[in-house]
């Protein structure tokens, strides 16, 4: 692997408690669910962690009746300002029980400890300080005077950043006045259960948060309910349609935060180093589960062979291994499921004629594990240049001029997010203009920002989260019934 010997540096797991198994939270509290319990295991080594409830429809029907009480009599009614204590009270909670929920989201989800404790849970607490601060400033929301909220939000969010996406998706809806149930993904609960006595801690009205565990059909219970007035969800673009067709004809709005297939937009004039650390980085962070992935590279063709031979020595030296070790750069693939789905895909890259490149590597023996993978020879028609992978998987292809460049990005059914790589800012403002991307990132790559909206075109969703757009879609005023 690398030429470079590190000794291990593992952060200590012993700040976690994991009971042996969860119920889940409703009204405040945790109860028995009546369907069947389900496993969640460490996917770096395949150990059971907990027993967790795949939540019923009665169970998905207490939850939301919980949610309906609480908007209706305690938080409909509370005064905005006191709304923003509870939100600021859960962010410092966050901040204070950090370190667990870094470690908690490691364990149940493969990621590094340095991504968990250095991004996720971070991003999640300033979610919450940020809306925190809007929940008595609705009528700057831009919906005129008086915005109301909708009621109960129905939310259903992916195994990539399981505690962040709840943060995207709670912090605005409370800080607006609604209520929540919301079902994690079922590989990775635990964030969103341990998030629950958090909501104890800081005292929050009982129902105000629920919390559901479950797969596919408790999302859909969640998203089907009658009682449900806002769905908001993120994940698959196939999911995606389905929940559309479901909302259809009905009172519910609707946001949809969908898959992507980025293109990363290297021009000769680049630093080609700063191209190279951002080019790992928009693909090898959090193992490449990023719906905003750099997942296409477009290099121009006269630094094909100098960006990849780059590449290439910089891939070398990433650590792959013990998501709870700090050196770590590249830990496990969150499940069974998505190795096998980002093995076929890239076999299927293969017979389709591109090239493949992995470093030598050493994988552990038990868990899920990929290596970084660099396809080259791709051309737009491959299905690693048009599907998304989702996993430490870049495929590269080339372009001659700005407008070949942009033509290339944009050859997507999806538009999530773009990069470009130039010493030029006048032609970094032209391309960016010229993309179908929701966010368009200039030498440099997945920066989040709770100010910051982020959403795609196309078939990546719709509706924006994060910022005053992000609040919105929380919220019906004069101009929105
Ligand atoms: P998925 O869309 O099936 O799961 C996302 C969430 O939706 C989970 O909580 C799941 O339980 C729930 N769900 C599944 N079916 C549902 C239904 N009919 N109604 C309501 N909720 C439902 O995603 P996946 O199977 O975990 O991953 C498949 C692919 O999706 C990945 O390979 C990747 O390409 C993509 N993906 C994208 C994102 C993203 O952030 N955009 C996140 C995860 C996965
Ligand atoms: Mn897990």
């Amino acid at each position: 692997m690398s030429v470079f010997e590190y000794a291990p540096a593992p952060e200590s797991r012993s700040i976690v408690d994991i009971q042996p198994s969860y119920g889940l939270f409703i009204d405040g509290e945790f109860v028995d669910g009546t369907g069947e319990a389900f496993k969640s295991v460490n996917p770096a080594t395949e150990e059971v962690l907990t027993e967790v409830s795949a939540g019923s429809e009665a169970d998905v029907d207490r939850a939301v009746t919980a949610a309906r009480r609480a908007f209706t009599r305690v938080w409909g009614p509370m005064r905005p300002a006191d709304r923003g204590k509870y939100l600021f009270r859960i962010a410092r909670l966050l901040q204070e029980r950090a370190r667990e929920f870094a470690v908690l989201e490691s364990l149940d989800n493969g990621k590094p400890i340095r991504e968990s404790r250095d991004v996720d849970v971070p991003l999640a607490a300033a979610h919450f300080f940020y809306y925190a601060g809007w929940a008595d400033k609705l009528d700057h929301a831009g919906l005129g005077t008086s915005p109301r909220p909708l009621g109960v939000a129905g939310q259903v969010i992916p195994w990539n950043f399981p505690l962040l996406m709840l943060a995207w998706k709670v912090a605005p809806a409370l800080a607006a006045g609604n209520t929540v149930v919301l079902k994690p993904a079922e590989t990775t609960p635990l964030s969103a259960l341990l998030f629950a006595e958090v909501c104890q801690q800081a005292d929050l009205p009982p129902g105000v948060v629920n919390i559901v565990t479950g797969a596919g059909e408790t999302g859909r219970a969640v998203v089907e309910h009658r009682d449900v007035d806002k769905v908001a969800f993120t994940g698959s673009t196939e999911v995606g349609k389905s929940i559309a067709r479901a909302v259809a004809g009905t009172h519910k709005s609707l946001t949809l935060e969908l898959g992507g297939k980025a293109a990363n937009i290297v021009f000769d004039d680049a630093p080609i180093d700063q191209a190279v650390e951002g080019i790992v980085q928009g693909i090898f962070f959090n193992q490449g589960h990023v719906c905003c992935a750099g997942s296409r590279l477009l290099v121009q063709e006269s630094i094909h062979d100098e960006v990849i031979a780059s590449l290439q020595r910089r891939i070398g030296t990433l650590r792959v291994g013990d998501p709870l070790d700090k050196n770590t750069d590249i830990g496990a693939i969150n499940s069974a499921e998505q190795l096998a789905r980002i093995k076929e895909l890239s076999d299927y890259g293969e017979t389709e004629g591109a090239t493949r490149w992995q470093p030598a590597c050493d994988l552990p023996d038990r868990g899920y594990w990929f290596p970084p993978t660099i396809f080259t020879d791709v051309s737009p028609a491959h299905r690693i240049a048009r599907e998304e992978v989702f996993g430490p998987v870049l495929s590269v292809l080339t372009f001659r001029t700005p407008d070949e460049a942009v033509a290339k990005a944009n050859n997507s059914t999806y538009g999530l997010s773009a990069g470009i790589w130039s010493e030029k800012g006048s032609r970094i403002l032209k391309v960016a203009n010229q993309l179908r991307a929701g966010v368009v990132w200039a030498n440099t790559f997945n920066k989040f920002d709770p100010t910051s909206p982020f959403g795609g075109y196309k078939q990546s969703g719709y509706g924006r989260e994060g910022g005053r757009h992000g609040l919105t879609a929380y919220l019906k005023g004069a101009d929105r019934p």
